[in-house]
C-alpha cells in the first residue's frame, strides 16, 4: 500500500486533525491550525514526552520560559549572527530557494538563471513597545533551548539538581524558514520539545549515547515501526563548529523528491540529539557577566558540558500519522453493511489516539439514549470520549476507526435488561459483552 501525503492531508482536514490557518480568507502560507482531533494527539504527544523525560526521570526537572527575551541572547548564542540559509532567487519566475537545497545552479522549476546567494537571517523581528525603531527590536525565539540555558543558575539555586541533571521545556518556537513545505513538516511557527542534559565533561560521551538511545526508543515504543526510522550520525563537516557530535532520528516520509514531483519514501529529521560541549553556557557567561560555572565534587568550578535532545511536535505528529494510516482492502469484517472496497483504520499508540472510547447506541429511541449517555458521562471522568448516534452502526464504527478510536461501545436494547453492552477492540476486532459496571475497570486496565 502506497501512503501518500495526499490521503493523509485529506484525513486530517476531513476529520479536524488539520486545517489550513485562517482559510476563510485564502489561508497563510505554512501555517496550519489543530482542529478537535489534532489538538488531542498534539497534547498526547506532549504529555508522553514529559512523562518519559521529566516524570519518570529524577534527574530532570521542567521549565516554561517565555518566547520573548531580552535580544542579547541571541547575540550571545549566536543566532544574530549566524542562523542564516543562503537563498537565491529564479530571475524569471521569482520563485526562492535554499540554495543547500539545490542540485543545479539555475531554477527547478522554469530553469531560469538565479541571482548571487544572500544569506538570510531566518529570525523573525517585531517591536516591544509602541515604539518602533533598533531600540525596542526584538526577536520571536527560534528555538526553546536558549530559555534554558540563561535560566540555568535559577534552576540550580532553586532546586538543589546535581550535576548530572537536565531541564526540559516544550513550547512554541519560530523560523523565517525560505522553503517552507511538506505540510506540516516545515512551517514557519512549530513547536519544540527540548532538553539540555547538564554533565561533567568526562560523563558527557556517556549521556550522548544514553540520550540517542533513549530518544530512538521513545518512538519505537509509541509504535513507530522499526523499518521506518533511523538513526543518522552526522559527518564531520556537517557539525557546528562547538558540537562534539550530532545525531538525527530520521523517519522515512512519503514526500516528492526535489527533483520532481514523484513520491517517494525520503528520510528526514524528526529530531536532534547534540552533545553541545560547554559552548551555550560559557557564551552567556560571556555575554552576561554572569558567572554560570558551578563546583565539582572536589570543590572546583567548571562549566558542565551538553547534551540535547531536540524535537519538534509536529514532524513526530505527522510521522504518527503517516506511520498508523492503513487501508484494509475489501473492508473489516463488521461492517459489511455497504460496498466499499477499502477502509481505513488509525492504528495510533493508546496513549497517543486522540479518543478512547466511543458510545453507539443502537437506536435512538428514548430509553436507549438515557443508558448511553449516562454511560458516556461516566466515562468522561477518566478519558476523551465521543458519543454517536447519527447514521448506520457500520457507518460509524467506520468513522471511529478513521480516527483510530481504540473502542467502540454499542448499547443495545438488551442492554436495558441485562446491563451489558458489547465493547469493541480497534485492532483485534474482537467484541466482548461485559457488564456496565465492569467498563470502567476494564478501560483501565487496557488503557492504564
Ligand atoms: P532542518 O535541518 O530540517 O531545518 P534543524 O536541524 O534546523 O532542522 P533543529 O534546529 O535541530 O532543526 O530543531 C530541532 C527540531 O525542531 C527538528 O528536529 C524538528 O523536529 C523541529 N523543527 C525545526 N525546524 C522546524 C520547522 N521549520 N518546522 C517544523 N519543525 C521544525
Amino acid at each position: 500500500m502506497i501512503k501518500s501525503m495526499e490521503k493523509i492531508i485529506s484525513l486530517a482536514k476531513r476529520r479536524g486533525f488539520i486545517f489550513p490557518s485562517s482559510e476563510i480568507y485564502g489561508g497563510l502560507s505554512s501555517c496550519y491550525d489543530y482542529g478537535p482531533l489534532g489538538v488531542e494527539l498534539k497534547n498526547n504527544i506532549k504529555r508522553a514526552w514529559w512523562k518519559k523525560i521529566v516524570q519518570e526521570n529524577e534527574k530532570v526537572v521542567g521549565l516554561d520560559a517565555s518566547i520573548l527575551m531580552n535580544p542579547k541572547v541571541w547575540e550571545a548564542s549566536g543566532h544574530l549572527k549566524g542562523f542564516v540559509d543562503p537563498l537565491v532567487e529564479c530571475k524569471k519566475c521569482h520563485k526562492r530557494f535554499r540554495q543547500d537545497d539545490l542540485k543545479e545552479n539555475k531554477c527547478p522549476d522554469c530553469g531560469g538563471e538565479l541571482t548571487e546567494k544572500k544569506n538570510f537571517n531566518l529570525l523573525f523581528k517585531t517591536f516591544m513597545g509602541p515604539t518602533e525603531d533598533q531600540s525596542s527590536e526584538i526577536y520571536l525565539r527560534p528555538e526553546t533551548a536558549q530559555g534554558i540555558f540563561v535560566n540555568f543558575k535559577n534552576v540550580v539555586q532553586s532546586s538543589r539538581m546535581k550535576i548530572p541533571f537536565g531541564i526540559a521545556q516544550i513550547g512554541k518556537s519560530f523560523r523565517n524558514e525560505i522553503t517552507p513545505g511538506n505540510f506540516i513538516f516545515r512551517t514557519r511557527e512549530f513547536e519544540q520539545m527540548e532538553l539540555e542534559f547538564f554533565t561533567y565533561p568526562k560523563e558527557a560521551e556517556k549521556w550522548y549515547q544514553y540520550w540517542k538511545e533513549q530518544r530512538f526508543n521513545w518512538y519505537l515504543d509509541l509504535g513507530i515501526k522499526k523499518e521506518n526510522l533511523r538513526l543518522r550520525e552526522h559527518k564531520s563537516n556537517e557539525l557546528a563548529h562547538y558540537a562534539k557530535g550530532c545525531s538525527d532520528i530520521e523517519y522515512s516520509f512519503p514526500f516528492s523528491t526535489k527533483s520532481g514531483e514523484k513520491e517517494d519514501k525520503i528520510w528526514s529529521e524528526l529530531e536532534g540529539i547534540a552533545y553541545r560541549g560547554d559552548f551555550d553556557l560559557i557564551q552567556h557567561q560571556t555575554f552576561s557577566h554572569e558567572e554560570l560555572a558551578i563546583l565539582d565534587e572536589n570543590g572546583e568550578k567548571f562549566i558542565p558540558h551538553v547534551i540535547e535532545p531536540s524535537a519538534g511536535v509536529e514532524r513526530p505528529l505527522l510521522a504518527f500519522l503517516i506511520d498508523a494510516y492503513e487501508e484494509v482492502e475489501g473492508g473489516r469484517s463488521i461492517t459489511t453493511e455497504s460496498n466499499k472496497s477499502e477502509e481505513v483504520v488509525l492504528r495510533l499508540h493508546k496513549d497517543l489516539a486522540p479518543i478512547k472510547v466511543a458510545i453507539l447506541p443502537l437506536s435512538k429511541k428514548e430509553p436507549l439514549i438515557e443508558l448511553a449517555r449516562s454511560i458516556e458521562t461516566d466515562l468522561r471522568k477518566y478519558w476523551m470520549v465521543q458519543y454517536d448516534e447519527i447514521s448506520s452502526i457500520g457507518r460509524r464504527y467506520r468513522r471511529q476507526d478513521e480516527i483510530g478510536t481504540l473502542y467502540c461501545l454499542t448499547v443495545d436494547f438488551e442492554s436495558l435488561d441485562d446491563k451489558k453492552i458489547t465493547i469493541r477492540d480497534r485492532d483485534t476486532m474482537k467484541q466482548e459483552r461485559i457488564s456496565i459496571m465492569e467498563i470502567v475497570p476494564y478501560l483501565k486496565e487496557k488503557l492504564d
